[in-house]
């Protein structure tokens, strides 16, 4: 959807939406890297830990730690959440 509804863009629509969906976890985590000043390359090296240690950082995360996947989001309202 546009901010103002357009008609007619609703195919196009989908296709971001399908897009985003799919970018959003990696969007999240490089948001969540900024917000803690630091640089949004740096999930280049969280992806790589996430493809050779799948879970391991969330085994130990409290509820109330931020989320091993830096979202920025506490780990109950994320990964955690039920
Ligand atoms: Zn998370």
């Amino acid at each position: 959807m546009t901010p103002g509804g357009e008609a007619g863009l609703n195919y196009l629509c989908a296709g971001l939406r399908a897009y985003f969906g799919h970018v959003d976890p990696y969007m999240r985590t490089m948001a969540g890297l900024l917000s803690q000043g630091r640089p949004a390359n740096e999930i280049m090296d969280i992806l790589r830990m996430e493809e050779a240690k799948p879970a391991d950082r969330f085994v130990h995360a409290e509820r109330n730690d931020p989320c091993p996947c830096g979202s920025g989001r506490k780990y109950k309202k994320c990964h955690g959440a039920a």
